[in-house]
């Protein structure tokens, strides 16, 4: 029945439920304007109101101060790919040190490479990508203006288990896909960026929490839309913003944070659905084969194999069926993907758990 499906796709993710009623009455009128959220002007008072809430509840699950400003960009992560280097990448200076871990990381590298000089620390290419690095095997440069990395690669189901590099270096992490699905020591980054469609609302806009001294140093002669500092000023508002997507994210920072009671409680329930699944692979014999190091596993995207492809189309076939919607692999590595972001519930891991089960003792 699609009606029903379960949503376990990489991206655009699931929703929760409670939100996409609210945005369902939304969409006729937000109550308290009397309007469409499609057609609500972003140089309203509500307008300005939302944003200024949604910054506030950013800063607020991850507990930074003032300090830091809370953008709402459009151009999605890849435009993060571009916009750091452009902005805190010295032309003639060291090189930035960035991290091969992943599809994802590797494609910010030519980007990055285009706005200034960088340096690949590590690479996880040669053993497929299928583990990140150790602390004692990644040898950073103290004096690089700052470190990239990817939180947690979406393509191959990997994330670090901890904050990366020296505190001495400034830190730039790209949280697309794990942002605000735990809690993390937001003080410690420079800058953050995330797009909103994995865990906290439709495609469109993207947060950027970067820390206000960085901005200091930025070219003046980048265009304003590209100036951080600019739409700083400007609240996000430099020119019309997505206010549908902004609004969505604001209903998630609430669900979050008074429904589910904040990232630690939104953190223990997505532990239990990774552990389900993971569980269901580690008990398979071998018929289910994790892509990742254990250490190094993802609690978002579970990517996986079956003994051959043949059967991984049946798997798809017969998940398609049952209600399972987007377990396909990432074109670029193939195979299958659970993506279990936030709204995913832990009865829909149970029930995508069931399924595996029951289809690898179909095949005995
Ligand atoms: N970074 C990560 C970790 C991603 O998973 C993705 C897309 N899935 C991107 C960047 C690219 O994001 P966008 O399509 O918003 O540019």
């Amino acid at each position: 029945n699609p009606r029903n499906a379960l949503n376990f796709s990489g991206g655009p993710g699931a929703l929760p439920e409670n939100v996409l009623r609210e945005v369902q009455q939304a969409i006729v009128e937000v109550p308290e304007v009397g309007l469409s959220v499609l057609g609500i002007s972003h140089r309203s008072d509500w307008f300005a109101a939302v944003v200024a809430e949604l910054e506030d509840n950013i800063r607020s699950l991850l507990g930074v101060g003032r300090d830091y400003h809370v953008l709402f960009l459009q151009g999605g992560a890849t435009q993060q790919f571009s916009m750091v280097p452009m902005s805190l990448l010295p032309p003639d200076g060291e090189p930035a040190d960035y991290l091969h871990t992943g599809y994802w990381s590797g494609k910010v590298l030519p980007a990055a490479r285009r706005e200034g000089p960088i340096r690949v620390a590590w690479s996880g290419e040669r053993d497929g990508f299928s583990h990140l690095p150790s602390d004692d095997t990644l040898a950073l440069n103290e004096s690089a203006p700052y470190l990239h990395y990817v939180s947690n690669e979406t393509v191959e189901g990997l994330q670090f288990h901890r904050v990366l590099g020296q505190d001495n270096v400034l830190r730039i992490c790209d949280m697309s896909s794990d942002f605000l699905s735990r809690p993390v020591d937001a003080q410690r980054f420079g800058l953050i960026y995330a797009h909103a469609q994995k865990n906290i609302g439709p495609a469109g806009v993207t947060v950027v929490v970067v820390r206000d001294d960085l901005l200091e140093n930025a070219p003046e002669d980048l265009p304003d839309f590209l100036d951080y500092r600019s739409q700083a000023r400007a609240h996000s508002i430099l020119n019309t913003p997505p206010v549908f997507s902004i609004y969505v994210v604001l209903l998630v920072t609430r669900w979050l944070m008074h429904d589910v009671g904040g990232l630690a409680a939104m953190d223990a329930i997505n532990r239990q659905k990774a552990e389900r699944l993971y569980g269901v692979l580690d008990a398979s014999d071998g018929f289910f084969r994790g892509h990742a190091a254990e250490r190094d596993r993802s609690l978002m995207n579970v990517a996986f194999n079956l003994p051959d492809e043949a059967l991984e189309q049946r798997f798809l076939a017969d998940a398609e069926a049952a209600g399972l919607s987007g377990l396909k692999g990432h074109r670029a590595i193939g195979g299958l993907r659970a993506s279990i972001y936030n709204a995913v519930t832990l009865d829909a891991v149970e029930q995508l758990a069931d399924f595996m089960d029951q289809f690898r003792g179909a095949q005995r």
